[in-house]
């Protein structure tokens, strides 16, 4: 029995195309992060029976100590989010719960001075006519975009989640993958998802080795509140550990992302309430009036870490199991986005193709369009976050000018306004605002 949607035909569900398999799933997903939930969404609503599995209770991830992060989702990615219903989940009593970023001031300088007027800016009006007159991004609390993952998630008849749950081990053959589970249980799919974050486990069942290296820095990560409005200005201020971002959310409220060398972050993790709130208000000068933090403080330890191929055999790795990098740029989440977003499309193609979900050809093209994008990025943002981490004389007077080199030239301006927006390169259909139409 097939039933028809604009993007092609299919079978009802549970089989593998062109051969008799009964199948549990067409496609299994290990990781609900924000990921791999992005991922299902996007999979699902294109009318394929998705399985989500996360080693963790569904509510653990829920729970106000999960995450005190908000990232920086780029217009492109916000579009896709729109498409997927997820930005209309994130509404709550008339608050969207997305701050718009209409601005980007870039600037280099030393703790308790104010920064060099050699800087950068970004400003959403002068890319109005390809923005369609959006911002530049959205800061969204990871908190809230991954409540709204769960509601949409939850609602969607064709996703089924099987958590907590251990994975055991994987065996791919001609037809299907079979997962099979610490507590027994077996299932089936035409192709595995491995979505299980930094450190995940079914790269490391499959052989993927790694790429990685240091950074020597960690982040402090929490809320604050300030006297006066922000205006949607995100400001990534460089100082000698590491930049210091201050990213705008909704109401008189930013999050706050401040780079240390570790030894410094983790002294700055001891300073009591008092000393911690003194020591933010040095490094914001001032230009906010009053500024107090409003939630707990969080650190994290940077690295960049790269997975030699995206691709094993029916497996296709994607968010930061395959790539994880350094916030500088807040690019990390929406390049997961953009696999997610490819690799609905990949499948959407192979299926009006009449193509095995797990077929080479659906792994090469993944690999082929993704890796090289993901690649470009992680080493761009390795190479921006060496030259302006450091005091070094020189350096600092070269990147200085280099700032407002880029900043007097319009073409080059608009060039790294639309990649922070996300609109180079080529673009699946979700990250141009298209939806599926839920054919579920
Ligand atoms: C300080 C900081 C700020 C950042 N800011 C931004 C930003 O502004 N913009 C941006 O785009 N990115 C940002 N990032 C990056 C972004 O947070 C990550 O890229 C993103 O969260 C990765 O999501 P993920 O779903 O791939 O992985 P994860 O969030 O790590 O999710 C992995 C999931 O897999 C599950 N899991 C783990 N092991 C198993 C297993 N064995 N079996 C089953 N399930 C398992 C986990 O429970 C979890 O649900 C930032 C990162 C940091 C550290």
């Amino acid at each position: 029995m097939y039933r028809q949607n604009k993007y092609g035909r299919r079978p009802k569900t549970g089989y593998t195309y062109g051969m008799k398999t009964k199948l549990d799933f067409d496609v299994l997903i290990v990781g609900g992060g924000l990921v791999g939930l992005t991922a299902a969404l996007a999979c699902a609503q294109a009318g394929f029976k998705i399985g989500v599995i996360d080693i963790a209770k569904p509510s653990d991830h829920l729970a106000d100590n999960h995450d005190g992060r908000a990232s920086a989702i780029a217009t492109a990615s916000f579009r896709m989010m729109r498409a997927l219903g997820v930005a209309d989940a994130l509404e709550e009593n008339g608050d969207t719960h997305a701050g718009p970023i209409n601005k980007i001031l870039v600037s280099d300088g030393q703790t308790g001075q104010p920064p060099s007027p050699l800087n950068l800016f970004f400003d959403s009006a002068q890319i109005a006519e390809t923005n369609d007159g959006e911002p530049l991004g959205y800061m969204v609390e990871n908190r809230r975009m991954r409540h709204a993952l769960h509601t949409q998630t939850k609602a969607q008849k064709n996703i089924t989640w099987i958590a907590p749950a251990r994975v055991k081990s994987f065996l791919a053959s001609k037809a299907k993958t079979t997962i099979s589970f610490a507590d027994g249980k077996i299932l089936s799919a035409s192709l595995l998802i491995a979505a299980d974050g930094r450190n995940s486990f079914i790269r490391k069942l499959a052989g993927i080795g790694v790429t990685t290296w240091p950074c020597q820095q960690k982040a402090i990560v929490t809320t604050v509140e300030h006297e006066l409005p922000h205006g949607g200005i995100a400001h990534e201020l460089f100082l000698p550990a590491g930049p210091f971002a201050i990213l705008p959310l909704t109401g008189n409220r930013a999050s706050i992302v401040w780079t240390e060398t570790p030894r410094a972050a983790d002294a700055a993790m001891a300073l009591d309430d008092e000393q911690f709130a003194a020591e933010l208000s040095r490094r914001y000068g001032g230009f906010l009036g009053k500024v107090w933090p409003i939630a707990p403080r969080w650190c994290y330890p940077f690295s960049f870490q790269h997975a030699k191929t995206y691709i094993g055999e029916r497996l296709i790795i994607i968010g930061d199991a395959a790539h994880a990098i350094h916030p500088i740029a807040g690019q990390g989440f929406n390049m997961g986005l953009r696999d997610a977003a490819a690799l609905a499309d990949i499948l959407v193609r192979a299926r009006s193709e009449g193509r095995d979900l797990g077929a080479d050809i659906n792994l090469a093209l993944f690999e082929h369009w993704r890796k090289f994008d993901n690649t470009a990025l992680t080493h761009a943002c390795d190479v921006f976050n060496r030259l302006f981490s450091n005091n070094i004389g020189p350096l600092k007077h070269t990147r200085r000018i280099g700032l407002s080199v880029v900043d007097k030239l319009p073409p080059l301006r608009k060039f790294f306004m639309k990649e922070a927006s996300g609109q180079i390169g080529d673009l699946p259909p979700l990250l141009r605002g298209e939806s599926y139409g839920n054919a579920a």
